[in-house]
């Protein structure tokens, strides 16, 4: 039985309908223990005892009582588990839904007994316009971090850093920008607790800057500005102030709840004041996470090294991350062989907020990938082919214009979230206007990012992190964010007259609008090998990188970014069979009507035409 009631009860009074208990009356009883546990859907005996505290021989004995003969290295089912530390008076935590949105197995915060839950530090990321400090502020930061009383300081740049700030830990994502802070996102990953903007203020506002407010704003993370370089002669910080506002960010002095702090990186100028200022939003955000439970974090970089293979930086989220822990990182898996802290330190265990330099992971994990522990390396490599499995079958489906309406109908979402690119700054407006005036007590069209320029994957990311669709007015997309569109599904609409554009969302809200077809990308493959079929046919042998080729699939060839020939498949075969589809990580041949030309490297491009409804 899993329960979400919290809180210690009697050992015997929650017997519930259909399950057996063979106890004799008056059977010794291990002393209950008062809090609820989380079982992961498989454990040993010997972890499940350690989760509670209790001497495997009396666990393995409460199987007996109720039925189930276990050893200590046995592996036993979440809901097996459950009954037997029922049955000893725990409350279970409900086993997390795999989350199949982000394409992982994520346990759900929501999980948590509020009784753990401590303080933990916040995670921090920089944001801004390119040269406007970001970099400045981030090496300022980690060299001012003279109390820690760590010897060496922080030498290395392992892709996130921890200071203390008079007793307080803060932690720092490296990489600056919004590009990065979306990317994660964009894989189900949400780790920044509070962004840093900066701002120059010589410079002001500038394009790169509001993209970084959307993305943040999208994200629904608090925003500390720091008001850049006021060393500088030319530093007009007023100027910025009203610039804030006229992006609804309106600074605490005028009566906003936006905390604006003037600063110089470069001399160090207010570091401490916008430090104080993170910790007063920490603090306003009450964030907690549970120290004692199993780690889940998500990885912020990683890399191969020669010697110690692959070297990955984790930012724990939940939990603590011991050395020894079994893991899995998104679709690589791992055991825990050593850790250590930004400043090389070797450590055993890692907690809630902290980043950590693993070793001991089997291939290369990516930004973005959540981190989880599992009970042995069995369940690790059972959740990675789960996973490899869940991601194709996402492959290609992000939410479109189409089934906007359906979506809002069934209560799925609320409002239809759009990402707005338009040829000149002026049409942003004309566009914004017409489409704000759809709205109504029903539904709700919300953009969550409008500006002139082509769709860059930047775009692309936010709108796979917001599950939002892209609306080109008279804008073009840049070659990589198109082939980041196919492959994440994101749907993209080009229009050159606004009345269509309204018209068509308008249609899609009220579910008017007329079905389409689309081509969906449904795999991709590297050629490996060309083959001769006579005097001028030939096939290519390839090999399946991603998703899955199918016999009437229409196949795009492109040669370094060019697309050399678009059709349909004359023959699929697996080795010498013809087969339907060959699959991610399988080898094929395929022959194209009308297209002999291959060559080595030549990427291969799978796509179904598909009918929205
Ligand atoms: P990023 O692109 O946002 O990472 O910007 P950088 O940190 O690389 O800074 C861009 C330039 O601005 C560099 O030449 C810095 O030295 C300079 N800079 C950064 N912060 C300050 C500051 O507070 N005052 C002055 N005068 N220059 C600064």
């Amino acid at each position: 039985m899993t329960s979400s009631t919290r809180g210690r009860r009697p050992a015997r009074t929650s017997n519930g309908a259909g399950r057996q208990n063979f106890a004799p009356p008056g059977a010794q009883r291990p002393e209950p223990v008062d809090y609820a546990i989380e079982i992961p859907a498989a454990i040993t005996i010997h972890d499940l005892a350690d989760m509670m505290g209790l001497n495997p021989i009396e666990v393995i004995k409460e199987f007996m009582r109720n039925g189930f003969m276990y050893t200590i290295n046995e592996v036993v089912e979440h809901e097996t588990a459950a009954l037997v530390a029922d049955s000893l008076g725990f409350d279970v935590l409900p086993l997390a839904e795999p989350d199949k949105q982000a394409g992982s197995l994520v346990i759900s915060p929501d999980g948590e007994d509020p009784d753990l839950l401590e303080a933990r530090p916040p995670v921090v990321t920089i944001l801004g316009h390119v040269d406007h400090g970001k970099t400045t502020l981030l090496d300022s930061l980690r060299n001012s971090d003279v109390v820690s009383g760590e010897a060496g300081g922080i030498t290395q740049h392992i892709g996130a850093y921890q200071i203390d700030f008079d007793g307080s830990p803060i932690s720092f994502l490296d990489t600056p920008g919004h590009e990065a802070f979306t990317a994660m996102r964009a894989r189900g990953a949400q780790v920044t607790d509070i962004a840093i903007l900066v701002i120059a203020a010589d410079d002001g506002i500038m394009p790169q800057t509001i993209e970084a407010i959307d993305h943040v704003k999208a994200a629904g993370v608090p925003i500390v500005v720091a008001i850049n370089k006021i060393d500088r002669l030319d530093a007009d910080t007023e100027r910025v102030k009203r610039q804030l506002a006229e992006q609804d960010l309106l600074i605490e002095e005028w009566g906003g709840d936006v905390i604006a702090v003037p600063i110089s990186a470069l001399r160090g100028d207010g570091i401490s004041d916008l430090l104080e200022n993170v910790m007063v939003v920490a603090e306003i955000g009450e964030l907690k996470a549970n120290p004692q439970r199993s780690a889940r974090g998500v990885v912020v970089e990683a890399r191969i090294d020669k010697q110690r293979g692959t070297i990955a930086t984790v930012l724990v989220q939940t939990g603590t991350l011991s050395v020894g822990d079994n893991i899995v990182l998104g679709e690589v898996r791992g055991r825990v062989k050593a850790m250590f802290t930004d400043r090389g330190r070797r450590i055993k265990s890692a907690g809630p907020s902290q980043p950590v330099e693993i070793l001991g992971v089997s291939g290369l994990p990516q930004a973005g990938d959540v981190l989880e522990t599992t009970p042995d390396d069995k369940t690790a490599r059972q959740i990675v082919e789960e996973r490899q499995r869940l991601r194709e079958i996402k492959f290609g489906s992000g939410p479109t214009l189409e089934d906007v309406y359906t979506r809002i109908e069934s209560g799925e979402v609320k409002t239809l979230n759009l990402i707005v690119k338009t040829d000149v700054q002026g049409t942003v407006d004309a566009v914004r206007n017409a489409l704000e005036r759809l709205n109504n007590e029903q539904t709700k069209v919300t953009l969550i990012h409008a500006a002139s320029g082509s769709i860059t994957e930047s775009d692309i990311l936010l709108a796979v992190a917001s599950k939002a669709i892209v609306i080109a007015f008279n804008s073009r997309i840049e070659p990589g964010a198109r082939s980041l569109a196919s492959q994440e599904g994101v749907d993209i609409r080009f229009y050159s007259i606004i009345y269509n554009l309204v018209d068509d969302v308008e249609r899609a809200l009220t579910g008017l609008l007329d079905p389409v077809y689309r081509d969906v990308l449904e795999g991709r493959a590297t050629v490996r090998a060309i083959f001769s079929l006579g005097r001028r046919a030939k096939a290519a042998g390839f090999y399946v990188n991603d998703g899955r080729i199918t016999r009437d699939s229409k196949i795009h060839v492109l040669r370094s970014g060019q697309e050399l020939h678009v059709g349909p498949i004359q023959s699929l075969k697996h080795f010498r069979d013809d087969v339907r589809e060959v699959a991610t990580g399988f080898e094929g041949g395929v022959t194209l009507e009308g297209f002999h030309d291959y060559e080595e490297d030549d990427v291969l491009e799978a796509y179904r035409t598909v009918q929205e409804s």
